[in-house]
């Protein structure tokens, strides 16, 4: 296959993106190494272990080859690379970063003024890179080639190695994304909305086929202290109650009768309607000996 001149541009991006990604995935992998050594002692090598994977991915891609690992990956090379550019390629990727984290991490009242000013100066120079980078990206938009300050320093060119095809993007990931997000998405605000309590009844209406007799005589809630909500079994926040001697949380009996107007009681089974849902008050029952205190014996 004859190499083809044309490169898009979002393969050189993506090259470009892929390549940083590679070095942080590396350096990622050299931090877990070092997480549970003692602390600083890796630390302080840091610039240097950086330096050392720098080299290392230089060595296995352009040092033999003449692609990076990011075009690699997207069928890419660099069409007039030759030993001198690999050096100074590796020079100008490893030295600049090299001499501005040596200079941030030391302590440069040792030095004196010297070390100050050259640690100036290196900044204005990593500013200057910044903004050449800026610069460079609005061009490589307009030109569609060298999307790397290094690249346009060295005059180095990339090539497609296969011939200039449409790039293959498999969407079949992005549709499995999809259905389930939404799927997601579903169960979150569906799952809410079902009336779970509702259903168990039903389900247990039809498995044991009884109906529930509605009793003529209605029997007045009693509270005492080891009253507890027949809902959530808890000690009754607002105490509640509807047609059955059971006693309620506010809130367990008004969540039920704002998505329905009908409930059935958890314990008697018996159906309380929201029309007749009251606050628990020892007036309700003056038959009985009722307790409202909630507080445990102290
Ligand atoms: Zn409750
Ligand atoms: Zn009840």
């Amino acid at each position: 296959m004859t190499p083809s001149p044309y490169v898009s541009r979002i393969n050189q991006i993506d090259a470009a993106a892929l390549d940083v990604e590679i070095y942080k995935l590396l350096k990622d992998e050299t931090k877990e190494i070092a997480r549970y050594s003692a602390p600083g002692k890796f630390d302080k090598w840091q610039t240097e272990i950086d330096v050392i994977l720098k080299i290392l991915i230089w060595k296995f891609s352009l040092q033999h080859g003449n692609s990076t690992f990011g075009q690699r990956l997207l069928n890419l090379h660099y069409a007039n690379l030759n030993q001198k550019k690999a050096i100074l390629y590796l020079l100008m990727t490893v030295l600049p970063q090299y001499v501005k984290d040596k200079l941030a991490n030391e302590n440069l009242s040792a030095y004196g003024g010297t070390a100050y000013r050259l640690k100036s100066f290196i900044d204005r120079i990593s500013n200057v890179i910044s903004l050449l980078q800026l610069i460079n990206l609005l061009f490589f938009l307009h030109r569609g080639i060298q999307p790397r300050v290094i690249e346009l320093f060295l005059g180095l060119s990339t090539q497609s190695i296969t011939t200039n095809k449409p790039r293959n993007i498999g969407y079949s990931y992005m549709t499995r994304e999809l259905l389930w997000h939404g799927l997601m998405e579903l169960f979150t605000v569906g799952i809410p909305m079902i009336n779970f309590h509702y259903l168990k009844h039903m389900l247990r209406k039809l498995w044991w086929c009884r109906t529930v007799q509605q009793r003529d005589v209605k029997l007045l809630p009693v509270m005492d202290l080891s009253t507890k909500c027949v809902y959530c079994e808890e000690n009754p926040i607002l105490p509640s109650h509807a047609d059955c001697e059971h006693i309620f949380c506010y809130y367990c009996l008004k969540a039920h009768f704002s998505a329905m107007n009908t409930f059935h009681c958890p314990k008697c089974d018996m159906k309380l309607y929201s029309d007749n849902m009251k606050r628990y008050t020892v007036a309700t029952n003056t038959s009985n000996v009722t307790v409202l205190s909630l507080k445990g014996p102290t």
